[in-house]
């Protein structure tokens, strides 16, 4: 059913007069899954006389819309831009380690260190271990207790990559899902009581105060949040050393990266953080991984900006939970999920209606277990932004657009550019997915997929 219609949009499509044109807007998306809509003009007038000079307008467009990349960062609801999302978290993350971008070459010598912040644990799970090579029994325990629920707390199973029950539960009624939730929503502020602390201990090490340190020394983050398969985030962190101007300037010979790693652990170690209403308070887990990122060791500048990169597209949509928001009317017995995610949902649901943990927003943050920060940020001083990398783009393609006879070529200081733009919707139809991935040489999304648009 779906293929004929499909099939019958896209003949409908390739034989629209204006289909050239249609064809080069959605080369120009990238392959983008879902492209916004947008009416609306653009207009150049000659800021001394005011004479119109040049105007834009999507009138005469296909449908009478510009379509234009949805930008998202998350890979499940565009491959496209949440590849362009990734390779300039990339760039990013290996101008801060490497140069480039407008980082000098020399941020390459500052002492650095790759950090992993976990959570601590809510109860035990099934989990994948391997020793030499070979999978170890999960949670093998010879004289196991019965919990109060009578499952018995041992499973010897040596769990493939693929087993659904990686880091569910062993006995659901017994799990903290309150904790695991709460975690992830008081998460972002106990990263930033971490850095306030980490500035306050490294001070104290090299025998000074947070403001004469200030002086001398930054220290410049940039973090990607990851999901743990139990639904849990955790954060991996680039942590580097620069002189008192930030990447352009050399951090005095004192500043060492021994000296980070020790405060780094004491910072870890000592923040909490309060959910007063509930009287809960949460830590770090006790994994805690430092490692000092070098030019030729074992962990290079490209590895670990990969390993950022990666992370950066992803979402909870990796636990199995849902990738939209939960409505309060949503049945959630009725979502296609794991009884595991599903505990977590209700968990954000319950808790969410309590008016005392109004800020947590658990409702609206539901899908994502809780947790609502930004997935990937970095310190003012750390490198190049997504933004400067977004605006060398566009104007790549504006220069494209001038060379091709869109938009005359004028002296921005002498012409006022009024613009207006709206929304007009998002996506494409199914016959247009199939066109747009042969055009864009992106994979055909499965046919009967849902759009919001
Ligand atoms: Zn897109
Ligand atoms: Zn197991
Ligand atoms: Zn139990």
């Amino acid at each position: 059913m779906h293929h004929s219609h499909a099939i019958a949009g896209m003949i409908d499509r390739l034989h629209q007069p204006d289909y050239d044109r249609w064809a080069h807007q959605i080369k120009r998306t990238g392959g983008c899954r879902q492209p916004i809509h947008l009416r609306g003009k653009v207009e150049h007038f000659d800021q001394a006389t005011g004479q119109l000079l040049h105007r834009y307008t999507t009138n005469r467009e296909p449908n009478g819309v510009l379509r234009v990349p949805c930008k998202t960062r998350r890979a499940s609801r565009c491959p496209a831009c949440a590849e362009v999302y990734r390779a300039d978290t990339y760039q990013l993350v290996r101008a801060g380690l490497i140069g480039g971008k407008g980082v000098p070459e020399t941020v390459s010598s500052h002492p650095c260190l790759f950090v992993t912040l976990t959570a601590p644990s809510f109860g035990t799970v099934h989990t994948r271990r391997e020793k030499n090579g070979k999978v170890q029994p999960c949670h093998a325990r010879r004289n196991a207790e019965t919990c109060p629920h009578g499952h018995v707390m041992s499973c010897t199973d040596r769990h493939s990559t693929e087993d659904p029950r990686l880091g569910e539960p062993l006995c659901l009624d017994c799990y903290d899902y309150d904790g695991s939730v709460l975690f992830n929503a008081i998460s972002p502020e106990l990263w930033r009581r971490f850095t306030l602390a980490l500035r306050r201990r490294f001070a104290r090490l090299n025998g000074l105060t947070v403001k004469a340190l200030r002086d001398q020394v930054t220290i410049a983050f940039a973090k990607v949040a990851e999901y743990q398969r139990r639904g849990v985030v955790h954060f991996h962190a680039v942590i580097r050393l620069d002189g008192p101007d930030g990447p352009n300037s050399p951090p005095p010979a004192w500043a060492t990266a021994d000296t980070l790693a020790q405060a780094v652990q004491h910072a870890a170690a000592a923040v909490t953080a309060e959910i007063k209403p509930l009287s809960r308070t949460f830590r770090w887990g006790t994994q805690l991984d430092v490692r000092h990122i070098t030019m030729n060791g074992d962990l290079t500048e490209q590895a670990v900006a990969a390993y950022i990169a990666k992370y950066a597209t992803k979402a909870a949509e990796c636990v199995g939970t849902l990738d939209r928001r939960i409505q309060p009317l949503d049945n959630l017995d009725a979502l296609p999920v794991r009884d595991h995610a599903r505990r977590l949902i209700a968990a954000c649901m319950r808790l969410g209606s309590d008016e005392d943990l109004a800020d947590l927003r658990l409702t609206q943050w539901a899908h994502m277990l809780g947790f609502r920060g930004h997935f990937s940020t970095k310190s003012r001083h750390y490198s190049t932004t997504l933004g400067d990398l977004r605006a060398a783009r566009e104007e790549h393609m504006r220069t494209e657009e001038i060379s091709l006879g869109r938009l005359p070529l004028f002296d921005e200081d002498t012409i006022l550019v009024v613009a207006h733009w709206e929304y007009a919707g998002q996506g494409l139809s199914l016959g247009e997915q199939l066109l747009a991935a042969a055009i864009t040489g992106h994979r055909v999304p499965n046919l009967g997929e849902q759009h919001d648009a």
